[in-house]
């Protein structure tokens, strides 16, 4: 079995909403620990915020976040679901930025805002970016698994995570 290390790393990322007018870069400290920083929630409020079943996510110091779309970004609104807790998302197309508690030093970014290129190697060169990109290292989901009394039997169950391993798969759209 590969070590939990066994993986290439990114130095940095970018990514950003659908519609391009969220642009942002994450500078990794050099200690980052690409492990333990993924994870994934399935509490209701995330499961609505991202409309999806899990809220997978990549969690680093705000400072090692900056936008580069021009700031302040008219599209770039809040959501606190929770008091003290912020959900940014882009008000032209929807997309969820990311999730942080306002007076924290970490910012969580939803791993799908990932650009391709990172995400899974689209149009990578092989030598600055791997072939198959940087997925094994930006959600090896080692920072565990939030709100599993949540999960939805025989369908996110971590132990069989079953919405992997069963139905079709299609390699496009259908
Ligand atoms: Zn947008
Ligand atoms: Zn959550």
């Amino acid at each position: 079995m590969a070590s939990t290390n066994d993986f290439p790393k990114p130095t940095y990322i970018t990514g950003s909403c659908l519609c391009g007018a969220l642009k942002y870069r994450i500078d990794f400290p050099k200690d980052h620990d690409f492990d333990k920083a993924s994870g994934t929630c399935q509490c209701t409020q995330c499961r609505k915020n991202t409309s999806s079943l899990f809220y997978i996510y990549h969690k680093v110091p705000f400072t090692a976040f900056r936008w580069t779309s021009p700031t302040p970004c008219p599209t770039l609104k809040a959501y606190q679901a929770t008091p003290g807790n912020s959900r940014g998302f882009c008000t032209s197309c929807g997309s969820m930025m990311y999730w942080r508690t306002n007076a924290g030093p970490h910012i969580s970014v939803p791993i799908g805002t990932v650009d391709p290129l990172f995400l899974f190697g689209e149009g990578a060169d092989g030598v600055e970016v791997p072939k198959e990109g940087f997925g094994m290292a930006l959600m090896r989901c080692g920072g565990g698994h939030e709100w599993c009394g949540n999960e939805i039997p025989g369908v996110t169950r971590k132990e069989d995570i079953s919405l992997f391993k069963r139905g079709e798969q299609f390699l496009e759209d259908d």
